[in-house]
């Protein structure tokens, strides 16, 4: 068997380009992200990035990405890629303080199943309503803390980004308020950046186009709003008796 021919390395210059729309709604043209050639099929893969909220502080997020490759890009991403068995998988579920109760109720469970099993033979119905209540009760409550730690460590699974899959990235969202979502994508390969920018040319973003500034004025119109509101509860005590209404 002779062995797959090597993708092109990608030229260094990257390239940026602007456009409105979530990443997974873009019109992808045939041609690999990475080399520029031909593409035979569509990659899926998730990145994790790391976000701040005000009331939970950092925290990782995991995004889909999806771009089209070429079969040899494929391959290397195929050789590259670092899938975490699933034994590891399962340990990553420790990072969350849910197992505590999962462990927990997993403990509460077992006890309380050897020790309330019914007697086949002298158990009343009030004995097997109790096994089967009380068992399935902490039960739940594990596999609903299972369940969560599971999902909360989801960051943790996702293997490390591969060359192929890294030569198409994109940012978070870029847009201000009543702008519409928007994202900048660096791009590696310039066949492929000209083919991505013919499929989306309807939404490269322009920053002077009717909708930006018609976001602009809407943004405008509530500021204002927002300080007039402030203004009336500032000055509520001096405005009151002007506005009183006699009932
Ligand atoms: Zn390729």
């Amino acid at each position: 068997m002779t062995p797959a021919p090597q993708p092109e390395p990608p030229p260094s210059v990257v390239r940026e380009l602007i456009l409105t729309g979530p990443p997974l709604k873009l019109a992808l043209p045939d041609v690999c992200a990475r080399c520029g050639q031909p593409a035979t099929k569509r990659l899926y893969w998730e990145k994790v990035i790391a976000s701040y909220d005000s009331d939970s502080g950092y925290s990782h997020e995991v995004v889909a990405s999806r771009a089209p490759f070429c079969r040899p890009c494929l391959e290397q991403h195929e050789r590259e890629i670092r899938r975490m068995p699933l034994w590891k998988q399962l340990l990553q579920m420790f990072r969350s303080r849910l197992m505590f109760s999962a462990v927990l109720a997993g403990i509460a469970t077992t006890i309380a199943a050897i020790q309330l099993v019914p007697n086949p033979v002298t158990a009343q119905w009030s004995d097997v309503i109790m096994f089967a209540g009380i068992t399935g009760f902490f039960a739940l409550i594990s596999l609903g803390s299972l369940l969560g730690a599971w999902r909360s460590t989801r960051a943790h699974r996702v293997p490390p980004l591969t060359t192929i899959a890294g030569s198409f990235s994109f940012s978070d969202d870029l847009s201000e308020m009543f702008e519409g979502e928007r994202h900048r994508y660096v791009i590696v390969n310039d066949v492929f950046f000209e083919a991505l920018l013919a499929a989306n040319r309807d939404k490269v973003w322009k920053p002077g186009s009717e909708r930006a500034r018609r976001a602009s004025r809407l943004r405008t119109a509530l500021y204002v709003a927002g300080g007039v509101a402030v203004a009336v509860i500032l000055l509520w005590d001096w405005i009151q008796p002007w506005v009183r209404v006699e009932w």
